[in-house]
């Protein structure tokens, strides 16, 4: 599938159209979805718009220099989206060198966990073909603000 969007708002809305197409296929983890595209093509509004249908109350940040960060789901949200996500985890590989490194950020715990829906910004630094079971989501820059989201 693609999309054209031509605001962070519209991103945000096709994100939350994406994330429902894959729950509905999938209602328990683990699930890893890769955001592939370049910086400031729109990897983490798309995350904005996966955490406000997730009903995150937190505010999503680039997660570049803590490489990770965890929202909790709440039950409400479970029974409203039909789902068994208690997790929401963004990570962002683009300072990781290697695949050694995600030794070190507990990688293998977080992506066999079923509590947990897993989006990845930058899965290319580390794995340069996409990984077994990861969903692949492109985003690409066009003109000014016209972004492609592929699917
Ligand atoms: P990335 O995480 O890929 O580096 P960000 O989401 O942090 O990208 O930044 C995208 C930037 O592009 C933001 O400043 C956002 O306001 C801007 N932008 C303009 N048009 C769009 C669009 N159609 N979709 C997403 N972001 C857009
Ligand atoms: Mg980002």
């Amino acid at each position: 599938m693609e999309y054209i969007t031509n605001s962070p708002n519209e991103t945000k809305k096709v994100a939350e159209e994406i994330i429902k197409d894959i729950i509905s296929r999938q209602k328990k983890g683990p699930i890893f979805v890769g955001l592939v595209g370049e910086l400031g093509a729109g990897k983490t509004t798309f995350m904005k718009g996966v955490a406000e249908f997730f009903e995150v109350q937190e505010t999503i940040l680039s997660p570049t220099f803590v490489i990770q960060k965890i929202y909790e789901i709440t039950e409400e949200n479970r029974h409203k989206e039909n789902h068994e996500f208690k997790r929401l985890v963004h990570m962002d590989l683009y300072r990781l060198e290697d695949e050694k490194s995600l030794e070190a950020i507990k990688w293998e715990d977080y992506k066999n966990d079923n509590s947990n829906i897993l989006f990845v910004e930058w899965p290319n630094q580390i794995w340069e073909n996409a990984p077994a079971g990861m969903i692949e989501i492109k985003i690409e820059h066009g003109e000014g603000d016209e972004r492609k989201i592929i699917y």
